[in-house]
């Protein structure tokens, strides 16, 4: 948190003049991308600045009850609006990423504007395109640090309890449920954040119990039909075709969270979901412990993230992609 302190005064005094902001978020957005963009969104408004909110891909539609989660541009579908909006801008966020590879147009154009950058961010490993940078690895998520912003500019108390919906969420889905990542200091934030007047209960049914059927049905037949164990290996792999990804109409969210199913197997310690779009072969791994998944993203993925939490790209097609990972896996696999 001490990066971003030197910088702190520059961002309050340009915070008190009119700005055209920016926030952006990585592709394939999730509860914590949403979270800390639109919780940044709900505070910036209050002080009359004009914002966009920019992320590169479709979002997930089960968190399609956030506070604006319409007002937010994709690029993937609206390029000229959001390529405009980042060529005007004069302030802009980086949220919930660290390299510009990772918000594909959007890193181009963000890399050649001339705005004060700002990375809020804790995944491993970032990138220094930033004017000012908040990053810790050790945050639970994108959320709990924009929580530590608000308490740096020292604007807490006018944060609304709409931001604190938001700042919910990303805590909530990055930590699956308060199970990973978390910390006594932690707590002590989202202690904060539910006096704020957040309904804990209420956002947990709206996140973790939404399934459609379709969506039941698609996990029902990742883990029957679609999970390769590999009882030696302590590893366990999903992997779905273009076949499945037509035949079972999977848009974006439709996946998420399938991969920590396999980690409830006791003996397993690390878990892959591969898919084929049509972008090309997406992974997203999962561990338990020491074991690092990035590590493995990052060296043969073409990825990277968090310990425990990795997706990567691959440039082969799904069975050799599953091959290479299984190789990968025998080569140093986790101790069961
Ligand atoms: P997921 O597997 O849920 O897509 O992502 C797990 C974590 O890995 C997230 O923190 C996400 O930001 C990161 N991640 C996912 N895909 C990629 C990727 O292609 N490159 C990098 N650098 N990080 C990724
Ligand atoms: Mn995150």
């Amino acid at each position: 948190m001490n990066n971003f302190i030197p910088q702190q005064p520059i961002l309050t005094q340009l915070l008190q003049q009119q700005q055209k902001i920016v926030i952006s978020s990585h592709a394939n957005p999730d509860g914590d991308a949403l979270g800390s963009s639109l919780a940044l969104y709900h505070y910036l408004k209050t002080l009359g600045h004009e914002i966009s909110v920019i992320m590169p891909t479709e979002l997930p539609d089960f968190l399609n009850w956030m506070p604006d989660f319409d007002k937010v541009l994709v690029s993937y579908t609206q390029a000229e609006i959001c390529k405009q909006a980042i060529e005007q801008a004069t302030i802009i966020f980086s949220l919930d990423y660290n390299a510009l590879s990772r918000v594909n147009e959007v890193g181009e154009w963000i890399g050649s504007s001339t705005a004060y950058k700002v990375m809020i961010d804790h995944h491993l490993e970032p990138e220094n395109f930033a004017n000012a940078q908040l990053w810790r690895t050790s945050a639970s998520s994108t959320c709990e640090l924009v929580y530590d912003f608000f308490e740096l500019l020292g604007v807490w108390d006018k944060v609304s309890l709409e931001a604190c919906n938001c700042l919910f969420v990303g805590i909530l889905t990055d930590t699956g449920g308060f199970r990973h990542a978390t910390s006594p200091r932690l707590f002590r934030v989202v202690a904060n954040i539910l006096e704020k007047g957040v309904d804990n209960n209420l956002i947990s049914d709206l996140v973790f119990n939404d399934y459609t059927i379709k969506r039941f049905r698609l996990l029902v037949y990742c883990l029957s039909q679609r999970l390769e164990l590999l009882e030696n290996l302590n590893a366990g792999i999903i992997s779905l075709s273009m076949f499945d990804h037509n035949e079972w109409d999977i848009k974006r969210g439709d996946l998420e969270g399938v991969v920590n199913y396999i980690l409830k197997i006791k003996k397993l310690q690390l878990a892959a979901i591969v898919t084929e779009r049509k972008e090309g072969v997406k992974l997203s791994l999962r561990s338990k412990g020491e074991y690092s998944v990035q590590e493995i993203c990052k060296k043969h993925f073409n990825g990277g993230g968090h310990r425990n939490a990795s997706g990567g790209s691959s440039s082969e097609n799904l069975r050799q992609t599953v091959q290479k990972l299984k190789d990968i896996i025998a080569q140093n696999p986790p101790i069961g």
